[in-house]
């Protein structure tokens, strides 16, 4: 047995390591853009992946649903090249919006495709 001045000698138990945890998904839903920056494309152009080797946009919803399930995920950014210029891009957004955990949906654009005014 133990005396109270043992007791009070005795490290804290430690708790196991935990997962880390991730509160943020980034998800590149194109690699086109409408501008051409010279630091992002080269005067030589880059290549550019097949429509069919992109994920569907219902695919990225619902790998964005499997990860912010497991993982906590609260925020999803956007990200491209220019996001904008894909197709269903509104409806994908709604899709991320639903997802049960996700306060905030945002993307980084270059603002072009943004009606003016
Ligand atoms: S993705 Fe961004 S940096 Fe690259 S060309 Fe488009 S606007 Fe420029």
């Amino acid at each position: 047995m133990l005396s109270e001045q043992d007791e009070s000698r005795m490290e804290p138990e430690r708790e196991a390591p935990c997962a880390p945890r991730v509160h943020t998904l980034r998800l590149s839903v194109t690699d086109r853009c409408n501008l051409r920056c010279r630091y992002c494309m080269p005067a030589e152009g880059v290549v550019k992946v097949g429509h069919h080797e992109l994920l569907r946009l219902e695919e990225l919803a619902g790998t964005a649903r499997a990860l912010a399930g497991r993982l906590a995920i609260e925020r999803i950014k956007l990200t491209g090249g220019e996001p904008l210029v894909r197709k269903g891009l509104p409806a994908f957004v709604k899709m991320l919006s639903a997802i049960s955990g996700v306060r905030e949906v945002s993307l980084t654009t270059n603002g072009t495709p943004l009606p003016s005014g």
